[in-house]
């Protein structure tokens, strides 16, 4: 099964939440429509770290913010060499490391064709 992000969309107000809220931040209210989060986004700021923990196979990793087209911004890991704000990316899921032996996923951005 592959994996999938999703965004929340608040079935009162539209209003999308990444990750999920249990009460919409704009109208208050509880029910959210998941619709899954997938295609280009923008990039709009990004970092890079180098003193990565144990875990990690390469010397360093790019985070960074990016903008899907339905205006949610989301932030993720971003596997580009050559980076730049405001280029198009692409949203992939993959199994992102934070700590010893805890594995999740969570966006992996990938440079758009
Ligand atoms: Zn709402």
């Amino acid at each position: 099964m592959e994996a999938k992000m999703y965004a929340y969309k608040c079935t009162s107000c539209g209003k999308l939440h990444h990750p999920a809220y249990f009460v919409c931040r704009q109208c208050g209210q509880r029910q959210f429509e998941a619709i899954p989060l997938e295609g280009e986004a923008t990039l709009l700021t990004y970092t890079r770290v180098y003193n990565l923990p144990e875990g990690y196979m390469k010397p360093w990793l790019a985070f960074g913010i990016v903008e899907f087209d339905n205006g949610l911004r989301v932030a993720g890991q971003i596997d580009c060499e050559d980076l730049a704000v405001g280029m198009r990316l692409k949203a992939t899921v993959g199994v992102v490391k934070e700590g010893v032996g805890q594995d999740y996923y969570g966006f992996i951005f990938k440079k758009a064709e």
